[in-house]
């Protein structure tokens, strides 16, 4: 699939934020997100694998899919989860239950719901090209954890990487891309938790135990049905 880049978005340090399109016009569209979190190197590593083989395998059906490979890229550059405000950009979000109090300083949801440039950036995006369905990679524990309409996805991926599936993490997470995408889009997001490294397990493996339940989904009829 070929891809061109959007006009990329600018972070709280002014470094652009680079984004990709393919040229295919739809009503509804495929996003892929990483490094909404800067210091997730797993979950950045596979969309980076994944965004490199849509880029090169010819053979692919065009499709309407957005890329955004890191999202938080100050962050990135400081191996922080968040922002240079020091603002977890998934408590961010205008949510029905943003709320200014954060139960950890790591999830610190910023002065104001949607407060911080990255985020406004996505939603620039998203206002523009509507979503289908977004695939949003992270790293914690391994997790498919779904919002809106997409547990069909998690289970789909679930049966190639045995990544457990969640509709709900276990505990409150307010102002996330998660609520506020249902909420707002009609469409499901997935967020797609990585496994951390480990001793036995680089960044290769990661990518490994998730390159064919990945390619699968991305030809797959279900994904089709979110277009
Ligand atoms: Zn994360």
């Amino acid at each position: 699939m070929i891809f061109t880049e959007l006009p990329p978005g600018k972070s709280v340090e002014g470094h652009p934020i680079p984004a990709f399109m393919t040229d295919v016009k739809a009503d509804k569209y495929i996003y892929l997100i990483g490094g909404t979190h800067g210091d997730e190197v797993e979950g950045i590593h596979v969309l980076k694998e994944l965004f490199a083989w849509l880029k090169h395998e010819h053979s692919l059906k065009d499709l309407p899919i957005v890329v955004v490979p890191i999202l938080n890229v100050d962050g990135y550059r400081a191996s922080t989860r968040v922002n240079a405000h020091m603002v977890d950009l998934n408590r961010n979000y205008p949510t029905k239950d943003w709320t200014p109090e954060a139960s950890q300083k790591k999830y610190n949801p910023g002065p104001k719901a949607l407060s911080e440039p990255e985020n406004q950036f996505l939603v620039r995006l998203l206002d523009k090209f509507k979503p289908g369905f977004i695939l949003s990679f992270h790293t914690w524990k391994p997790i498919l954890n779904y919002n809106g309409d997409c547990q069909d996805v998690a289970e789909y991926l679930s049966t190639f990487n045995s990544y457990p599936i969640a509709g709900d993490i276990g505990y409150p997470t307010p102002g996330s891309f998660g609520s506020f995408v249902p909420e707002n889009y009609q469409a499901g997001v997935l967020t797609f938790e990585c496994p951390p490294l480990a001793d036995d397990k680089n960044l290769k493996d990661i990518w490994l135990e998730n390159e064919k339940g990945l390619k699968s989904f991305m030809q797959s009829d279900l994904l089709i049905k979110k277009i």
